[in-house]
């Protein structure tokens, strides 16, 4: 999920300039948003204005699918949860 909030009570946004004082923000945030996961928004004045956080979907470690980051959360997706619990047990037979 991303998620944006910006506070438009500072002086920043007044006067009519509250639309361009967003868009100002919001290609900041553009540029942020490739190398950072999340922060707080401050307005042309430098007063804090806002926060903002991205959170990646999770991935599987083994094949990079998208997986679902519930709870008890290995790294796996199911398919190759089910496969790595398939190998330790053909392993647990192969033993003597
Ligand atoms: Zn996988």
């Amino acid at each position: 999920m991303f998620e944006l909030r910006i506070e438009t009570d500072n002086a920043a946004f007044d006067e009519g300039n509250g639309r361009q004082e967003v868009a100002r923000i919001l290609r900041e945030l553009a540029e942020k948003v490739m190398i950072q996961d999340g922060g707080t928004i401050n307005d042309a004045n430098g007063n804090r204005a806002g926060l903002w956080a991205y959170d990646p979907p999770a991935s599987c470690d083994e094949c990079g699918e998208d997986a679902d980051d519930g709870e008890g959360w290995d790294g796996l997706c199911g398919t190759c949860a089910d496969a790595l619990e398939n190998r330790e047990v053909d392993d647990r037979r192969e033993q003597p």
